[in-house]
């Protein structure tokens, strides 16, 4: 089918939920997509933090086909090796104690917010089940993930939500406090806030968090759906922060393109969900485990030390254009914002940079770049060299 063609039957019976670009991608290789006529597109968004193998990689390929030819799926009701093998490396390199898997990230938010209420009844009973999460964060669509996330625009329409909510400022302590109260149970938090515009927390600010939570017997949930799986620079971005969070959700970039999620729970954590209290019926599919395995396999601490160098380089060669309409960027390894200044529309840098052949998103009031986390220097070079073009 030609781009027309495709764009045509998706309108024609895809449900309106999206404000799509202009453009209808066929396949890719690296970290280069290609539209059905065969025109290149350097990615700077990894299908928003998924896919950070690139495409075509080819042992994710061949582990994927491997386990589709041997076990699609089966029940949790039975064992399989997969996600046993791939719980068992994220507790490893995070220091957590165990896995469950879902499919998405707002469906591990939800359990993450699950476990914290039952942490909380069995140890103190009722009427301490109310979460704070931070102002302008972001956790998810679900009707109770909207209501965790601090943004007035998300609690509308689609009334009641789940109640137990409080919202406090980031990197603001006294704002966390003045939220608080006896009924809590948790704190929740990105400590790189993504969809609010690439904003990191302060370091001192979420230790301080850490000190407070586990003081009052609150747990710290660390929703890492955006951040985690090496897109920072390290497997999961609470290890640059120097804490252990009770709760930590991961989703996007687990099974570098399919859909797998879940959340690591800390030893205190482990038997707070137990038989009966928590399922799904895709989650720990063995096809997406096999996929998060090779994931794992390629995000070797050389490895992430090389994504740190490439998000250094990229936001160097961003500042060094000093384009018009961008200002400072900022964020950690290779998830980066950029400003745009006053006067300029940042739907229509995306949308002219898009035409251009470079794949960008937008964030907040800024611009956002999530590249695959294999991108070469070539391509980098590649997508300043648009952005050059296009912007300059
Ligand atoms: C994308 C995202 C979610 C939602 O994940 P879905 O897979 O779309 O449900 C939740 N939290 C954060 C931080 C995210 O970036």
């Amino acid at each position: 089918m030609t781009s027309n063609e495709i764009k045509a039957l998706t309108g024609q019976y895809i449900m309106n939920t999206y404000g799509r670009f202009s453009v209808a991608i066929d396949h890719g290789q690296g970290a280069t997509l290609y539209d059905p006529e065969g025109n290149a597109y350097i990615d700077f968004t990894s299908g928003i933090g998924v896919t950070d193998l690139g495409y075509g990689y080819q042992p994710w390929v061949d582990a994927i086909a491997a386990q589709a030819k041997k076990l699609g799926h089966v029940s949790n009701l039975f064992y399989t090796e997969p996600p046993a093998k791939l719980a068992e490396i994220l507790c490893r390199r995070t220091g957590e104690s165990c896995v469950f898997f879902a499919n998405g990230g707002g469906e591990a938010n939800e359990g993450m917010i699950k476990l914290a209420r039952k942490y909380s009844f069995d140890k103190y009973g009722k009427g301490r089940a109310t979460i704070v999460t931070l102002n302008n964060s972001f956790h998810g669509r679900t009707i109770t993930t909207l209501m965790a996330t601090g943004q007035e625009v998300f609690h509308n329409y689609f009334f009641p939500f789940t109640e137990g909510f409080r919202y406090a400022d980031a990197n603001d302590l006294a704002s966390l406090e003045a939220a608080a109260g006896d009924d809590v149970c948790a704190v929740m938090m990105e400590v790189v806030q993504g969809e609010g515009g690439v904003l990191p927390l302060d370091v001192d600010y979420v230790q301080a968090v850490a000190r407070l939570c586990a003081e009052k017997d609150w747990l710290l949930l660390v929703d890492e759906v955006q951040t985690g799986v090496g897109r920072t620079g390290s497997l999961f971005a609470f290890q640059q922060y120097g804490i252990l969070p009770d709760v930590v959700s991961f989703a996007k970039g687990i099974a570098g393109g399919l859909p797998m999620s879940g959340i690591l729970a800390s030893e205190k954590c482990r038997n707070v969900l137990g038989p009966g209290t928590h399922a799904t019926t895709f989650g720990a599919n063995p096809v997406c485990a096999a996929a998060g395995l090779v994931v794992q396999e390629t995000l070797t601490d050389d490895f992430l030390a090389e994504v740190k160098a490439k998000g250094e380089y990229l936001r160097q060669g961003i500042e060094a254009l000093d384009l018009p309409c961008f200002g400072k960027t900022r964020g950690l390894g290779l998830m980066i914002g950029i400003e745009v200044q006053e006067g300029y529309n940042k739907g229509d840098i995306a949308a002219k940079l898009i035409e251009n052949g470079l794949l960008v998103l937008t964030a907040g009031p800024g611009m956002r770049l999530l590249p695959p986390l294999v991108i070469t220097k070539e391509e980098m070079d590649k997508g300043l060299d648009i952005m050059k073009k296009t912007l300059g």
